[in-house]
């Protein structure tokens, strides 16, 4: 007779090779077993999306043993109340820095030469002939590029940056003397790095030291003709700020992978925007990068079940 297996609460839309490799080794719960008698058998979390994990939620799994996040950032779980309780969290950093960084790269590029625009202008019936005054964009190379938050997805867009021929500057909280020397990146202030960069990419974690980040104070201190890019967290930005400057053309264009709320609300007014690029949260989304955080993934939390140290551990 099979033994029985531990139980884990994911949220649906798993997919087929996260199956495979939970298969015959966990029972998955859907997420509102939480709610239920079940509550009590659940050992572990498997995070995948951004369903909150909070202290109510943990409150509720007596029995919990680990929680796995199939991604990087863990601002959704509430690692603090996790500590407090003994309940290691693991996460799927470093195997996704290069994909996210090419997703940057590739929305600072669509941004600055109106990929998106042009795409669904050639589609049109207006497209009739090549018209040399047609969107016309904003030089790349030679540029300043800005990164709040140089850190491992950071350095990787820095890398990319040189090979367009673009000046570094960053901003986090503690300089990376080695970085700024292998990269001729230079430090600076948050206030200097928003009136020194012509494109302002944020890939900082969401925490109580971001959100908000930059809002309208910051957006006003930016170059008229700046583009920001933003593949960290919604929350870094302050939305309302944000849809007024692009509105007001007081910035050049965003492109945005993440936003606050995620996803916008049909009627949301940057929507409406020509100089907004969007896309839905894609920054790690490829198959061999998703591969490679689901074997992660699910390595954490079959290790932390078994009551073994993860590959890779937040708290
Ligand atoms: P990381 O290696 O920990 O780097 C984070 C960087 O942010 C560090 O250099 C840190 O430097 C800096 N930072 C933290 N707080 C800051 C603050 N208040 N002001 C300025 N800089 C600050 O993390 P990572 O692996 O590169 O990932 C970063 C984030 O990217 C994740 O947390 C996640 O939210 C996001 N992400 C998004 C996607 C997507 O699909 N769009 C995919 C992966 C990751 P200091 O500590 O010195 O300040």
């Amino acid at each position: 007779m099979q033994a029985e297996l531990p139980r884990v609460l994911s949220a649906g839309g798993l997919t087929p090779t996260i199956h495979e490799l939970l298969a015959n080794r966990v029972e998955l719960l859907p997420w509102e077993a939480a709610q239920g008698a079940a509550a009590d058998s659940v050992a572990g979390i498997f995070s995948y999306g951004h369903d909150p994990v909070d202290e109510l939620l943990l409150a509720r799994l007596s029995n919990l043993r680990v929680i796995s996040n199939h991604g990087v950032g863990v601002d959704h779980i509430d690692v603090e109340a996790a500590r407090r309780r003994g309940i290691p969290v693991g996460n799927t950093p470093a195997i996704l820095d290069a994909a996210v960084a090419d997703m940057a790269m590739a929305l600072l590029l669509a941004a600055a030469r109106r990929l998106a625009e042009g795409d669904r202008f050639a589609r049109t019936s207006g497209a009739t002939e090549f018209d040399p005054s047609a969107l016309h964009g904003r030089d790349v190379h030679g540029a300043t590029l800005g990164i709040v938050g140089l850190g491992n997805i950071g350095y990787q867009i820095a890398r990319r940056a040189r090979g367009f021929d673009m000046r570094i500057v960053y901003h986090n909280r503690n300089r990376r003397e080695a970085v700024e020397r292998e990269l001729a990146a230079e430090y600076l202030s948050l206030d200097d790095l928003l009136a020194t960069a012509d494109f302002l990419v944020l890939i900082c974690p969401l925490s109580d030291s971001t959100r908000g980040l930059i809002g309208r104070r910051e957006l006003a201190q930016m170059k008229p003709t700046a583009t920001l890019v933003n593949i960290a967290r919604g929350g870094v930005v302050d939305t309302g700020a944000l849809t007024a400057a692009l509105q007001e053309r007081s910035i050049y264009a965003a492109a945005l992978d993440v936003t606050d709320p995620e996803p916008l609300p049909a009627d949301h007014p940057l929507l409406a925007l020509d100089n907004v690029t969007l896309t839905p949260h894609l920054g790690s989304a490829t198959v061999e990068t998703r591969r490679r955080m689901a074997e992660l993934a699910v390595d954490n939390l079959l290790a932390g079940l078994a009551g073994e140290e993860m590959k890779c551990r937040v708290v």
